[in-house]
């Protein structure tokens, strides 16, 4: 097991976006990477995303699979979407390259990593709530049987933390606690809890800063740390707009929402 990793979510098909947190990742001097999925859609470089993500090799020690990519393979996933993530989702199953749309079929829905487990949206099998706050991730830690679960989803980083270690169990709401996760401020991993740990989104942050969002999990240290990364926002609205991307997806780039 990797001591120390980098974990990245939501890329959404930003090829500048996830550059430039590939680029600041080689200073944090992590052993690998995760990716909590959702690596397509919204973006207008989904081919451009895989194929980086494919060039790290066996650094790429796990890539679950998203909603978005699950959409290009199910018509109920697909269904479920609203019509704008629709449209992002056809045209990026166009622009895929035949071994690129294989290899997201092959990753799996969930994956463990010794005392850590990961899943692109919520730990329960078969649900997709969204875990934004203390309520959602208190039935959220029934699915959580290791250590750590990473999550993504929600585009917005922050930490969830339960006195309650025993695996599987659901904690009555005053044993969690939601914490804000600062930028380059290491969150310490206490000895005997539980945490659902979201890194944000590189691609499409939606907690008001629009800089790429990843985080740094040391096993050894024990600590959580969330980095932001500044990106070329216009060159992604450029390349969205011209691939007729609908306008909203390249406007919030911008702000982060
Ligand atoms: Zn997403």
């Amino acid at each position: 097991m990797q001591a120390r990793l980098a974990v990245i979510s939501d890329v959404h098909g930003n090829a500048p976006a996830l550059d430039a947190a590939l680029s600041a990742i080689e200073e944090d001097h992590v052993a690998g990477l995760v990716c909590l999925g959702d690596s397509v859609g919204y973006g207008a470089s989904p081919h451009r995303c895989v194929e980086r993500l494919l060039e790290l090799g066996a650094r790429l020690v796990a890539h679950v699979r998203g909603n978005h990519e699950e959409a290009l393979f199910s018509a109920e996933s697909f269904a479920e979407m609203n019509p704008t993530a629709r449209k992002a989702i056809l045209w990026s199953a166009r622009s895929l390259a035949p071994s690129h749309r294989a290899w997201l079929a092959r990753c799996p829905g969930v994956a463990s990593l010794g005392p850590v487990q990961l899943v692109h949206d919520n730990p329960i099998p078969a649900t997709s709530t969204y875990l934004r706050d203390a309520t959602a991730a208190c039935q959220a830690f029934r699915g959580v049987a290791s250590e750590i679960c990473l999550v993504g989803h929600t585009h917005v980083p922050l930490l969830f933390e339960t006195t309650r270690p025993e695996p599987d169990a659901e904690p009555h709401p005053e044993e969690v606690i939601a914490h804000l996760l600062h930028p380059d401020e290491p969150f310490a991993l206490e000895q005997g809890r539980r945490y659902i740990l979201n890194p944000g989104s590189v691609g499409q942050p939606r907690d008001g800063d629009p800089r790429a969002s990843y985080g740094v999990l040391d096993l050894d240290r024990r600590t959580f740390t969330l980095r932001r990364v500044e990106y070329d926002v216009a060159a992604a609205q450029r390349a969205m707009q011209e691939a007729g991307l609908p306008d909203p997806l390249a406007e919030r780039l911008a702000i982060g929402a």
